[in-house]
């Protein structure tokens, strides 16, 4: 067997089962998002993207282009060096005051991506706090789970939001034994939210750090985008708040907010902050534009929740089966591969709608589904396309609906 056979083995696997993964080729114009121009071979056609993560829009919005332009001409494309080699410009350190004051915290740092802050955060405290124990819900993004096992501290897995199966498992340790307890906001793939301040409250019993990635709920969530904590009012009782620049912010780059010795402590300890190349200036002000504008404008929260609402609803009203959660986002359940692949082919063939299906390993198997994000720039034609769509697909495939008595 030759290398590349052993590799073309491993992918025959995924083809059969129907969990290959095929990327579709788009190119968003600035302005006219959600639709963009689907290229495949020779054709190419123009369709609206409906399970996007910049959720409100924001990487075409006029002030974070326009900071990223006048940053780009100012500065140029790269940083040219790690943070600590010419790498940090005044457009990271402004940005990480931004954020430090997003999350009411002393500190903030920045990271290239989401993924890296988890890995390189957790990674690096779970190793270095003396007999760490890491308390784990059991739906953590995988970034999250990398950085514990790399860590190489104790971990243990919680079930999924089980406050009871939680506090068993901080019960069984001395008070005295660091632990971090790391969970999510909102879960990206089942849209549910996690019971945080019961969470906190646990924590702080049994003498826990609380960890906490609110990927899927800044820019999103509370008065000034803060996330989740912040529209509970549990910002202060989090003592590491994790996020993403790349998602409701519309940019890219990660960062933890957090007290300001934590902060320098992960700064001067984690090698997936101190051995890679600082993110473009341009990229920094962009970020930080968004961040200023979704603080100060709660328009864009108030248009996509009156979105997601009304795509709930009319779903509803068709019988077509979601997961009924309290987030932005609408998991249409599908339960096989091959049928969450055809419907997607089919969307984008036949009506211009981009849904990517969601299929293992990303989800367990036999929950494969449609994950749908509405947005503000949505429009009632799109809601109209999108929902006369999945009925027709929904009668033609002779997929389960929920009895209209259940709904
Ligand atoms: C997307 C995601 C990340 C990673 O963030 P990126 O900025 O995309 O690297 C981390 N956690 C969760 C829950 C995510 O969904």
């Amino acid at each position: 067997m030759t290398y590349d056979e052993i590799f073309d083995a491993q992918l025959d696997t995924l083809r059969a089962e129907g969990n290959y993964r095929r990327f579709a080729d788009l190119e968003r114009r600035r302005g006219q998002f959600p639709r963009a121009l689907n290229r495949d071979g020779d054709s190419e056609r123009e369709v609206t993207v409906w399970c996007s993560n910049d959720y409100l829009g924001m990487g075409q919005h006029p002030d974070v282009v326009a900071a990223m332009h006048e940053t780009l001409d100012l500065s140029g494309a790269g940083a040219g060096g790690t943070r600590n080699i010419s790498g940090t410009t005044h457009a990271h350190v402004e940005l990480e005051a931004e954020l430090a004051d997003l999350h009411g915290k002393e500190a903030a740092l920045l990271f290239t991506s989401g993924y890296v802050s988890n890995w390189a955060t957790l990674g690096t405290l779970a190793s270095r706090l003396p007999d760490c124990l890491v308390l784990s819900d059991a739906l953590n993004h995988a970034s999250m789970i990398e950085g514990i096992r790399h860590s190489r501290a104790e971990r243990v897995i919680w079930r999924h939001n089980d406050l009871a199966h939680l506090e068993e498992l901080l019960a069984a340790q001395p008070f005295e034994r660091p632990k971090i307890v790391a969970f999510e906001s909102v879960y990206s793939m089942d849209g549910d939210i996690a019971p945080i301040e019961e969470i906190c409250d646990l924590a702080e019993k049994y003498g826990a750090l609380t960890y906490l990635d609110e990927v899927h709920g800044v820019g999103l969530y509370g008065p000034r985008g803060g996330g989740v904590a912040e529209e509970r009012g549990l910002m202060h009782r989090i003592d590491v708040i994790e996020g993403t620049l790349g998602k409701a912010f519309g940019v890219m780059g990660g960062y933890i907010a957090a007290s300001a010795s934590l902060v320098d402590f992960v700064r001067s300890y984690a090698s997936g902050f101190i051995f890679t190349t600082a993110l473009p200036p341009a990229i920094a002000a962009g970020a930080r534009a968004s961040i200023a504008h979704l603080k100060r404008s709660g328009a864009a929260r108030a248009a996509q929740r009156a979105r997601v609402a009304e795509v709930r609803a009319r779903l509803d009203a068709l019988g077509i089966p979601h997961i009924d959660n309290e987030s932005h986002i609408i998991p249409v359940m599908v339960g096989d591969p091959m049928k969450c692949r055809f419907l997607s082919d089919v969307l984008l063939r036949e009506h211009g709608i981009y849904i990517q299906p969601i299929n293992y390993p990303t989800v367990p198997k036999g929950t494969e589904r449609l994950r749908i994000t509405p947005s503000p720039v949505h429009t009632d034609a799109d809601v109209e396309k999108l929902v006369g769509a999945l009925g027709d697909l929904w009668a033609q495939c002779e997929l389960n609906r929920v009895p209209l008595a259940a709904q």
